[in-house]
């Protein structure tokens, strides 16, 4: 039986094995067994319950919250040969009828419908008159109270399910997995001692980032540049916010939509079509935005502001990178948001433990936005994995090679300022006692009469508050869980009064995400746009980005080749295969690429991942140098070869290493020039670029710096 399911697994999908954890999931249910399937967004839980949809008789009840995702998933299935249908309230009675009767006749694998259904008499007598053989919870969280989607009508479904004349087996399938809400799901679903399958929560393709002390809207608008083309959510705390992050990218000619609760429906469900379409790139929304967002090429997710708790973040986050390529989570922070996230928390209407707890909550939402070691690390410790490796390779913590600070001195000062004011104030009064402010409260405590009180008053405020955060992220100080939370010591607190543990702190910065430029990427993408146009799916429904990518890579030259292609199914390559073969084709005749055998197809694929090859660079570099000597700017060729102007002055300056003409005034801009030869003066003997360019603002790049030498002779 599983042998089939791999067999179906490439016919539909055109994927050549399962992925971990779907193997197990499918096999339970072909044995019968309930089955609980706890995999991160992006795992692929959707396969888990399709594959044996296929290969069992009767159909698959599909329970899903998301009315979007469902026509989504529908859309999807269909697209790849699987009938499918979904019932939910955006269809007409009349609708409703021709779909269940559809379905009565055995028309479809799988059936979509929401858990509000369930409540209907009617439809529930319908159903009853049909062969169900498998229930798929999807979502299931959404049955806890302790999850952060709850639905009351998920409650029904153990009901529903009891009515049924023979038990189907039952699939739960989720994101979230703390012990509260997977005990929920278990004992509210009614699950059957179930196969528990639960894979790493890791997102190894998402690159996490936290950025401190940055002027915010400059640096999205610096990052939205410098990343154009590639879809970006950013989320904002408020309305207000949202709005202001919408004009400001609007203004830079970016193509940019926004979507909060405010809007009107159809306004909503416009602008979040045209994101799902890539007719707009950027999404800038509050975290009203995303419920039901399927779409897998999201390249980045900024927060603006720092979200409630680390279960929305990830879950936010999470979007991006779906489809498994690489890209970026980027948490702006700055110290107002813990003021936002209270004042929710505040005015909620929940009873005040369960404000402790969400108190408890934003406190760790806080320490991930300082901590010291592994975001990766911190985020899996706190869904409860275990995680031995202490540097993941591709987190802001982890990538930074700057050095560290010995912070010790700060941090005895910080501490037994909180032990000399007998661990009963906040970080605010501490602050202002080391500070030695001379404020009310100050005087009324009597805190001017301990011995720390003045003894930073000439460091920056916000630099002891920064200090103080990462303390208390990394557990040198301990914050309590109310509205004024207190500062209190740790264990870890004594040993660094008494002078055994030294502290080391780096301040954070951020590199942006790197476009991959590929042209034939490019043109694949605008193929499946004219598709996603007339066949009206979206795009990363016909065909996903990796797959664009792989095929760029491999250059399949026949429909037989493409098949071979990662998400090529048989349907696909009916339906679009002669397309892209021409494509690609046509696009190595022009470039006079040569056919290959396939003995040769590796290693030109190793080749690829490894970057061009140096003849590939030379000729690119000779695409520029021709526009260049045509007399269009730089930002016009940037434009007209999809780089950034970075690169293209890059191009440029290689063009003249190699002995070509060019007017080194081009590379440099006017008014950094005098700035840059007295820096570069000031260094005397240049024996590495570095230092210079980390002397000068940080938009003048190494191009500039060599052409400046170079004009005044420093090199060559
Ligand atoms: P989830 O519902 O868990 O968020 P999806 O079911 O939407 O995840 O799958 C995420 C992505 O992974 C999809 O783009 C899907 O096509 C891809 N995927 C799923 N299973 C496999 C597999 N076995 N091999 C390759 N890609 C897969
Ligand atoms: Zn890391």
């Amino acid at each position: 039986m599983l042998e089939q399911c791999n067999i179906l697994l490439k016919k539909y999908f055109g994927f050549d094995e399962f992925r971990k954890g779907q193997e197990a999931a499918v096999n339970s249910v072909l044995n019968k067994k309930d089955a609980f399937v706890i995999m991160p967004t992006g795992g692929g839980k959707s396969l888990c319950y399709q594959i044996p949809a296929l290969v069992q008789e009767g159909i698959t009840l599909v329970i899903s919250p998301l009315i979007a995702l469902m026509k989504d998933q529908v859309d999807s299935l269909n697209s790849v040969g699987i009938p499918s249908t979904f019932i939910n309230s955006t269809l007409s009675s009349n609708e409703i009828d021709e779909r269940l009767y559809q379905a009565y006749l055995g028309e479809y694998r799988l059936l979509y419908v929401s858990p509000e259904r369930l409540e209907s008499h009617g439809f529930c007598s319908r159903l009853l008159g049909m062969h169900v053989s498998m229930i798929a919870v999807d979502e299931a969280h959404c049955v806890s109270q302790w999850g952060h989607d709850f639905r009351l009508s998920y409650r029904q479904i153990p009901d529903f399910i009891n009515k049924l004349p023979q038990r189907p087996v039952v699939m739960a399938l989720t994101a979230t997995a703390t012990e509260q809400v997977k005990e929920d799901i278990i004992n509210l679903l009614g699950l059957n001692n179930p196969e528990l399958v639960i894979t790493g929560f890791d997102r190894k393709n998402l690159k996490f980032a936290v950025v401190n002390g940055v002027e915010k809207k400059d640096y999205i608008k610096k990052y939205v540049n410098e990343n154009k083309g590639s879809a970006g959510i950013i989320y904002a705390a408020t309305r207000k916010e949202t709005e202001s992050i919408y004009k400001l990218l609007a203004h830079e000619g970016v193509r940019v939509g926004m979507y909060h609760a405010g809007l009107r429906d159809e306004e909503r469900s416009r602008i979040q079509e045209a994101f799902i379409y890539d007719d707009i790139d950027i999404m800038v929304a509050t975290n009203a935005f995303g419920m039901g967002i399927d779409k897998s090429n999201v390249r980045y997710v900024i927060h603006h502001n720092m979200p409630k708790n680390m279960e929305a973040y990830y879950q936010e986050a999470g979007r991006a990178g779906r489809d498994g390529e690489d890209s970026e989570c980027i948490l702006l922070f700055s110290p107002g948001d813990v003021q936002t996230q209270k004042y929710f928390i505040d005015e909620a209407d929940i009873p005040q433990e369960r404000k402790a707890l969400e108190y408890q909550k934003l406190q760790r939402m806080v320490d991930y936005c300082h901590v010291s070691t592994c975001l990766r690390k911190f985020i899996l410790e706190y869904f409860g994995e275990r995680v031995e490796e202490e540097n993941c390779g591709n987190c802001s913590v982890c990538c930074d090679d700057r050095e560290l600070q010995d912070i010790t001195i700060e941090a005895q000062k910080i501490i037994s300022c909180v032990y000399r004011a007998k661990e009963r104030f906040g970080k605010t009064i501490i602050i202002d006692v080391l500070k030695g402010s001379k404020n009310k409260k100050i005087f009324e405590n009597k805190l001017d009469q301990i011995s720390t009180y003045g003894i930073m008053a000439s460091s920056d405020r916000d630099f002891i508050n920064l200090i103080t955060n990462k303390l208390c992220a990394d557990g040198y100080l301990r914050v309590t869980e109310e509205h004024y939370p207190v500062l209190k010591l740790t264990q870890k607190s004594i040993d660094v009064l008494k002078n055994n543990e030294k502290i080391y702190m780096k301040v954070e910065k951020v590199k942006s995400h790197v476009n991959v430029d590929n042209e034939l990427f490019n043109l694949l993408k605008n193929l499946r746009k004219d598709i996603s146009t007339k066949v009206g799916l979206p795009p990363y429904i016909i065909l996903h980005d990796s797959t664009l990518k792989e095929i760029a890579s491999k250059l399949p030259e026949s429909t037989e080749a493409l098949k071979k292609i990662k998400g090529f199914g048989e349907k696909k390559v009916d339906l679009y295969g002669e397309k892209v073969v021409d494509l690609v084709l046509n696009y190595m005749a022009e470039k006079g690429i040569t056919s290959k055998s396939d003995s040769e197809t590796t290693s030109i694929n190793e080749k690829k991942s490894r970057g061009q090859t140096k003849e590939e660079k030379i000729k690119s570099y000779m695409v520029t140098y021709n526009l260049y000597t045509q007399g269009l700017s730089l930002k016009e060729i940037a434009e007209e070869r999809g780089l950034s102007i970075a690169t293209v002055e890059g191009h440029i300056f290689q063009c003249f290493e190699e002995g070509l003409k060019i007017n080194l005034d081009d590379l440099i801009p006017k008014e950094f020039e005098d700035l840059i030869l007295n820096v570069i003066k000031e260094f005397g003997k240049v024996e590495k670029l570095k230092p210079i360019k980390e002397a000068l603002p940080e938009e003048v790049g190494y191009t500039s710096i060599k052409a400046v030498l170079y004009k005044y002779k420093y090199a060559g």
